[in-house]
Order: C-alpha cells, then structure tokens, then sequence
C-alpha cells in the first residue's frame, strides 16, 4: 500500500480505487492505494491518467472527451456521482476515495458499461421523433419553432447520458427496470417537440408505470448529482402531474 506524505510542491494526495475485474480469474474486489502529487489545475482524470502512465497500467477507468461532454469517465467520487474530467482535486480532501458507478455492468475498477443500458433505454423509450418517416415533406419537419421552444428542448437535450442521475438514485438502484431520471427526461424532451406525434397516451405507455415515473421516490439525488445542472426536479414533478391526469382519464 503506498502512503502520501506531504511535499513543498504541493499537497500529496491519496488516491483510493476500488478495483475488481469480474472478467479476471481469481480477481477480488479490494482497495487500492496510489500516491499522486497534487499539480496546479489537476482534475481527477488527470490525477488517474497519471497513475495510469506512471504507476499502474493495469488500472481501468473510461474517458473520451475529457471536457465533460462524452459522459464517459462518470464514478463515484467519496461516494457522489460525478465526472472525473470536471472536479478538480483541491475541491477535495486529500484521501480520495473512487469507485465505479452502480446499477451498470461492471467492466473492470472505475470502468462500466453506461453505453448498453443507455442504449437500452433509448430502444425502449424510442428516443427518436416519431412521425416523421410518414412526412416526406421535409420543409414541414423543419419549419420554424419558437426560440424558447427551441431553447427548452435544448436545455433537456444537454445530457449527456453519463449515467450520474442513475448511480444517485435508490429507485434505479432498487428495481433494473426503473428508467431513472435520463428516461424521464428524454420523454419530457419529446412531449416539448412538436415534430414528434407521440400523444400523452403513448408517452403513459412508456413512464407512467412504477418502472416510470410513478417509481420515483422524489429524494432527487439524480437533480443533486447531474453534471449538466439539467431541471431533472422540475421535469419529474411536471412528468407525474401530466401522466397522474392521463392515467385518470384513461
Ligand atoms: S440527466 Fe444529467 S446525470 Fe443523468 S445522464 Fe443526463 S447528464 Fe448525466
């Protein structure tokens, strides 16, 4: 185990990995210790692609954009969802505790599979406007909307799919059915679009179940955690309200 003492450069830090590698024979959970001089601006990817380079380069974590739009490098960060590309070390302590985010598949120490539930989701909340194969008129698909339309479906249109909101959530961890506030979101996103002919009754089908919005406990950690600062509160309590009326009328 290595132990970080301080130095004149600057603080040492204690970065603590929780590693496993479910596809490695004898491989058992553990934690693991790294040292790492904390430099000016350093970010915890950056912090890990050092031990990667330096250290261990056994150890797996994801990463792709390193500017917060990929969603790739997502994680537990002393125990909070967030983006190892986006939290700089000196807003932590300096023990640093990781470990990868739950309610994915695990690939290997801070590496999941976020990619196929979320393409799972996408499948099963048909993430696409609908209605627009049966309009070959394509000077009607793109007509103008009104900015703060546009603007309103920009915001939800922001995720990332980084899987945060899932992690921070006790009803996604609970039950692998529950579609987390990302689905949520997607279906507040096209119930916005007028270019998708999806009703509220289709939109029913889809979250108004305890798999949907109905299974969220409202302790909103997903709207706590979201990197992308997106109104996950607001669109749930809207979600709920608006399917509450349609499942009564229904
Ligand atoms: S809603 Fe926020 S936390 Fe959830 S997947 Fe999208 S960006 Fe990540």
């Amino acid at each position: 185990m290595i132990s970080a003492q301080p130095t004149e450069r600057g603080r040492s830090l204690t970065i603590r990995v929780l590693r496993y590698n479910p596809q490695e024979p004898g491989s058992v959970p553990r934690l693991q210790d790294y040292a790492v001089e904390e430099a000016e601006g350093m970010t915890l990817y950056l912090a890990l692609s050092e031990i990667r380079e330096r250290q261990d380069p056994s150890l797996m974590f994801d990463f792709v954009c390193r500017a917060g739009i990929c969603g790739s490098c997502g994680m537990l960060i002393n125990g909070r969802p967030g983006l190892a590309c986006r939290t700089l070390t000196r807003d932590l302590a300096p023990e640093i505790t990781l470990a990868p985010l739950p309610g994915f598949e695990l690939v290997a120490d801070l590496s999941v599979n976020t990619g196929k539930w979320m393409r799972a989701l996408s499948e099963r909340l048909e993430t696409w406007l609908h209605g627009v194969e049966d309009r070959l008129d394509l000077g009607a698909i793109e007509r103008p909307m009104a900015p703060d339309l546009a603007e309103r479906i920009y915001e939800l249109d922001r995720c990332i799919d980084c899987g945060c909101c899932v992690a921070a959530c006790a009803s996604a961890q609970m039950r692998p059915d529950f579609v987390g506030a990302v689905g949520l979101a997607k279906i507040a996103r096209f119930r916005l679009d007028p270019r998708d002919t999806r009703s509220d009754a289709d939109h029913f089908e889809l979250v108004g179940g305890d798999d949907g919005v109905f299974g969220c406990m409202a302790l909103l950690g997903c709207h706590d955690v979201c990197p992308k600062g997106l109104p996950l509160q607001t669109q749930i309590a809207y979600l709920r309200r608006r399917m509450a009326r349609v499942g009564l009328a229904g």
